[in-house]
């Protein structure tokens, strides 16, 4: 096969690659503190003879590495961040390794060493082949809060780039068209007077003012497009009924098919709370954290990444490996026993280029999509009724069902990206894709430069 070379390259450091998966795993970092993910991922990508940038875009925990010369210049969008409260052990039922500790739950250990992995691919075949292009390696810190790669853009990230590259695991194997939502994160501070709670009448409740902030925020519910989502949850309520609370606040998601209705959402959003504190003689102080532009998956990158799949190893589980995944299914409420799935993991491919799913969740991977042409592909690194931002999912993080699903997406990306390298009017094609797509629209940060960029702890 033409393209043996790549694949042979990316194999031949399995054992590496699979270590520092393994390594995350058992050492889960979260958003922005992902120091030890950050480092192991820059010693590999050094030893691979890349040159590497740790820490830039005022990031400590982000990467930037690159490879080669000359157009294409094609960017990998890693990510190595955990979640919060979601350890697991290899165990088939609910068991933290650390009680109340993070977990890999969103798989993020397969996704930063999968992207690894598809830049050793694609170095391996512009060293063999001599052609232009270049490999640009970006760690991305904080996926799961949904600002590193925004922080990225607002610093200057990808503009270099001509496509990007981003995969996740998933139950399946398979590359959706369509688009997940735009997003906004603020937190609304409600600072009133404390006083007893039933001896006195000078007290100003900010507990009132957020629980009307979050009545207004319901009546909203009815005025807003269908696809938009709003949710939020305390993060500080007073402290006993006999004190006036004189501190509240509540941290709110806004999210949106589009990334200009968010910014409206959003914007009566805040006068919501502005009203909740007109009525209630309290101030409020709106913290924005972040936000992230809906995801725009480009459709000829999406064909291309079809195009290749047939070359990429197909996948092979072991009777044990069958046996887990079969395990975990029946742990989840999907499972019908009377109707049970087909296979425990997903072994075929599925692509539908006619057709487009609107995703309720978000990803930063769409502010990328808006400065250049990109796509995230998938591939199953979990049992089929897996579920992301679980128990199961972290489990399947950390065993050979991951692992599997991991290096077949490395050898994916590198192989779509042979294509892009030896016809550059793919590459044209693609961007003319995108410019339609974009409608004339342009990407504008939705994170303000006053915001600060988070330091690890
Ligand atoms: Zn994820």
């Amino acid at each position: 096969m033409e393209f043996r070379h790549i694949i042979d390259a990316i194999l031949n450091q399995k054992a590496t690659l699979e270590d520092i998966a393994l390594k995350m795993y058992n050492d889960p970092e979260i958003a922005f503190n992902e120091v030890k993910a950050c480092a192991w991922l820059c010693e590999a990508l050094e030893a691979n003879g890349f040159k590497v940038q740790k820490g830039p875009y005022g990031m400590p925990t982000a990467i930037r590495a690159e490879w080669g010369s000359g157009h294409p210049v094609i960017g990998l969008l890693a990510e190595y961040d955990a979640l919060p409260g979601l350890s697991q052990t290899q165990n088939l039922y609910k068991d933290p390794a650390v009680a109340g500790g993070p977990g890999h739950g969103c798989g993020h250990n397969l996704l930063g060493v999968c992207t690894l992995a598809a830049a050793i691919g694609m170095k391996a075949d512009l060293e063999k082949s001599g052609l232009s292009g270049t490999v640009v390696f970006y760690g991305c810190p904080a996926e799961e809060v949904l600002m590193g790669k925004t922080f990225m853009a607002r610093e200057g990230a990808f503009r270099e780039l001509d496509l990007a590259f981003a995969w996740h695991g998933n139950y399946t194997n398979t590359i959706v068209l369509g688009q997940s939502g735009g997003l906004n994160s603020a937190v609304f501070h409600f600072t009133g007077r404390a006083a007893h709670a039933s001896w006195a009448w000078n007290g100003r409740s900010a507990l009132d003012a957020a629980e009307l902030m979050n009545i207004g925020a319901n009546y909203l519910r009815e005025h807003m497009p269908p696809t938009s989502r709003i949710h939020y949850a305390y993060k500080e309520a007073g402290v006993a009924p006999n004190i006036v609370p004189d501190k509240a606040s509540v941290w709110y998601y806004v999210r949106s098919q589009y990334r200009r209705q968010v910014d409206e959402l959003y914007g009566r959003l805040c006068d919501i709370a502005r009203g909740a504190a007109l009525m209630t003689g309290t101030s409020v102080e709106i913290e924005f954290q972040g936000g992230c532009y809906n995801t725009m998956p480009n459709k000829v990158l999406a064909d291309v990444f079809a195009e290749v799949y047939p070359l990429v190893p197909a996948p092979e589980y072991t009777e044990e490996e069958l046996a887990i995944a079969d395990a975990l299914n029946r742990t989840r409420p999907e499972y019908d026993p009377n109707k049970p799935p087909a296979e425990p993991i997903h072994t075929g491919f599925i692509y539908d280029p006619d057709k487009y799913v609107i995703s309720p969740g978000s990803s930063d991977v769409g502010d990328v999509e808006h400065i250049v042409p990109g796509i995230m592909v998938l591939n199953a690194t979990q049992n089929i009724l897996g579920v992301d931002h679980t128990w199961q999912t972290t489990c399947c993080a950390g065993n050979s069902i991951g692992l599997k699903g991991m290096l077949r997406g490395g050898i994916w990306m590198a192989l779509a990206a042979a294509r892009f390298y030896r016809d550059n009017s793919l590459v044209q094609k693609a961007w003319k894709t995108f410019r339609e797509d974009l409608d004339g629209e342009t990407y504008n940060c939705p994170i303000p430069k006053e915001v600060p960029i988070p330091q690890p702890e």
